[in-house]
C-alpha cells in the first residue's frame, strides 16, 4: 500500500517536513528514508573540535520516531523516480510507492582530481564519515592544510584551529571567502589569519599529494610552494544530489525547481533544502545551501504536503561564522553590483561594514569584526532584520550614512522589530523540535562558551 507521505534525505529539510506534517495530521502514514541516519550536518565541527559528544548531532532515535508514528527505512539509496506511476526504486531493486513524495536529498562534496586525494589522512568536512575520519588525524599540534577557502572551508578551519592545529589554506582564487565577503572584508581575515600563525595561499593550487610511510604529507602547489600536513581537509565545493531524478521529467536547474509551496513541477512531488531552487526573499529562485533555508522549506513542504496551502515569501543568502574569534557575516546582495554603498573601514581594529541599498532600504550587507564586540553581534542581527523586513528608512538612512555604527535606532524607528515580530512562516509561532537528546532541554544558563559574549572582565563570574 502507498504511504501517504514519503520523506527522502533526514536532514534538517527532511525532519522538519516530517514534524509539520505530524503536527497537523496525527493519524497520516509517513515514511522517511535516507542512505545516513539522521543527523545535523552543521553540528559537525563542534563534534569535530570536542565540543559535543557525537549522540547530539542526532535528530532522533527509535523511540522518537515510534512517538512520531514514522515507518524509517535508513541506510537505502533512492536509485530512481517514476512520478507517473507515483513510486520509486531503491538501490537494492525494492519499489515504494507515494501518495506526496519530498525530495530533501541535500548536496554533497564535490573535489578537483588532485593525485593522491585518496590518501587516508586526506578528506572532506560534509558527512559523519567524514568527520569521524578527519578526527583519527585532527589533534593539538598536528599540520593541517585546508583546500578551499569558501564558508565550509573556514568552518572546519575554525573547527581545527579551536583545537590547536598548525594551519594552512589554499584557495584557487585570488582571495579567501570569495562567495562571501568582497575584497577588503576579505584582506581584513586574512591579516587576521596571519597574525595568529594561519598560513594563506590565495591564487594557486594543489597540483598532487604525495604521502610517505610515516603518514605524513606532501603538497605540491602550482606556484611552485609545498606544505606538509597530517590532515588534509578538502573543501572545494559541492553539488545539489539530483542524480535519483534523472529521466523522471522533474524540471532540475542548479537544484530542483520549486515554487513558493515547494512543489515541482510534478504536483505531488515536493522538495526542499540544499536539493532545491526556490524563492529568494530578494527576488528570483535560488539554491541556498543553509540551514535555516533547509528548515523553512522543511516546513513550508511539510504543511502543503498535510494540505495547507502556504506560500513561502523567500530565503534569505545569509553565511555567518566565526574565524579565530573574527566575526564574519554576509547578507542578500552583499556584492553591491552598482548599487550605493556605505562603507566603514578600520583596519586598526579589525572592523569593516558594507551596507548595499536599494534607495532607502537595505538589501545586502557585510559585517567583519571582533567577535567579542557585542555590539557587532547585535547590529548583524538588525541588519538581517532590516534586510528580512525590507522596511523603508526614510529620514534614518540619512542618519545611518552619518553614524554607520548606530543601527538600532534605525532599526527601532523604522518598526523593523514590529515587522519581525508579525512574521511566521505557517500563521502561528512554529513548534519546537520534538526531539531532545536523553530528554534534555535547551539550557538558559550562560556556559563557559558564552564568556566571550559576557565580558574580558576577571571580577565578572559565570552566574
Ligand atoms: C561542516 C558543515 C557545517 C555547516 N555549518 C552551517 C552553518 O553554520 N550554518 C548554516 O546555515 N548551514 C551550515 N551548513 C549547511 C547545512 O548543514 C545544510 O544547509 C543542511 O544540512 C541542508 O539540509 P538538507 O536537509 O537539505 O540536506 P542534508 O542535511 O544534506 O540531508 C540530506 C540527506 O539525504 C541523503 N540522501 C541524498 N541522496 C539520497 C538518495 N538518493 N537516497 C537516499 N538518501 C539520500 C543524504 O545522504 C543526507 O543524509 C553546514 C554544513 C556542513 C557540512
Amino acid at each position: 500500500m502507498a504511504t501517504r507521505h514519503l520523506i527522502v534525505g533526514a536532514g534538517p529539510a527532511g525532519m522538519y517536513a516530517l514534524e509539520t506534517i505530524r503536527e497537523l495530521d496525527r493519524d497520516a502514514s509517513i515514511t522517511l528514508l535516507s542512505d545516513e541516519a539522521p543527523y545535523a550536518r552543521m553540528a559537525l565541527p563542534y563534534y569535530l573540535c570536542g565540543e559535543i559528544p557525537e549522540a547530539h548531532l542526532m535528530y532522533g532515535d527509535r523511540a522518537y520516531f515510534e512517538r512520531m508514528k514514522v515507518d524509517t527505512v535508513f541506510g537505502r539509496r533512492v536509485r530512481s523516480v517514476d512520478p507517473k506511476a507515483n513510486q520509486l526504486t531503491l538501490d537494492d531493486g525494492a519499489e515504494l510507492a507515494y501518495e506526496n513524495l519530498l525530495i530533501a536529498t541535500g548536496a554533497s562534496a564535490t573535489a578537483p582530481p588532485i593525485p593522491g586525494s585518496g590518501l587516508p589522512g586526506v578528506c572532506h568536512l560534509w558527512t559523519l564519515d567524514d568527520t569521524r575520519k578527519a578526527l583519527t588525524n585532527a589533534r593539538k599540534g598536528a599540520d593541517v592544510v585546508l583546500i578551499g577557502a569558501g564558508f565550509i572551508g573556514f568552518i572546519a578551519l575554525n573547527a581545527v584551529y579551536k583545537l590547536g592545529c598548525r594551519l594552512a589554506v589554499v584557495e584557487r582564487e585570488a582571495q579567501i571567502l570569495p562567495r562571501m565577503l568582497d575584497q577588503t572584508g576579505a584582506s581584513f581575515v586574512e591579516g587576521w589569519l596571519r597574525e595568529r600563525g594561519v598560513g594563506v595561499y590565495t591564487g594557486t593550487t594543489v597540483l598532487a599529494i604525495e604521502g610517505s610511510p610515516e603518514g605524513r604529507m606532501r603538497l605540491g602547489l602550482r606556484d611552485g610552494g609545498a606544505l606538509t600536513a597530517d590532515l588534509v581537509i578538502i573543501a572545494t565545493g559541492i553539488r545539489t544530489n539530483v542524480d535519483l531524478l534523472g529521466g523522471s521529467g522533474i524540471e532540475v536547474n542548479d537544484g530542483v525547481v520549486v515554487d513558493g509551496r515547494m512543489r515541482t513541477n510534478s504536483a505531488n512531488v515536493y522538495a526542499a533544502g540544499d536539493v532545491a531552487e526556490g524563492p529568494d526573499l530578494l527576488g528570483g529562485r535560488a539554491v541556498h545551501a543553509i540551514q535555516p533555508t533547509a528548515e523553512d522549506h522543511g516546513r513550508i513542504a511539510g504543511a502543503n504536503m498535510a494540505g495547507l496551502d502556504v506560500t513561502y515569501e523567500g530565503s534569505l543568502l545569509m553565511n555567518i561564522t566565526d574565524v579565530a574569534g573574527l566575526h564574519c557575516a554576509s547578507f542578500g546582495l552583499w556584492t553591491g553590483d552598482g548599487r550605493e554603498e556605505t562603507v566603514l573601514a578600520n583596519p586598526g581594529r579589525c572592523i569593516y561594514r558594507k551596507l548595499v541599498w536599494e534607495d532607502d532600504r537595505v538589501v545586502g550587507a557585510i559585517l567583519v569584526g571582533p567577535v567579542d564586540d557585542t555590539s557587532m553581534l547585535n547590529d548583524t542581527g538588525m541588519v538581517k532584520g532590516l534586510i528580512q523586513t525590507q522596511v523603508p528608512l526614510r529620514a534614518w538612512k540619512g542618519y545611518l550614512l552619518k553614524n554607520p555604527l548606530d543601527v538600532r535606532r534605525p532599526y527601532v524607528a523604522s518598526g523593523a522589530p514590529a515587522a519581525l515580530l508579525k512574521r511566521t512562516l505557517l500563521g502561528k509561532p512554529s513548534r519546537d523540535k520534538q526531539y531532545r537528546f536523553q530528554g534534555m532541554r535547551p539550557t538558559t544558563r550562560p556556559t563557559e562558551a558564552h564568556r566571550v559574549l559576557i565580558g574580558t572582565r576577571p571580577d565578572i563570574k559565570l552566574l
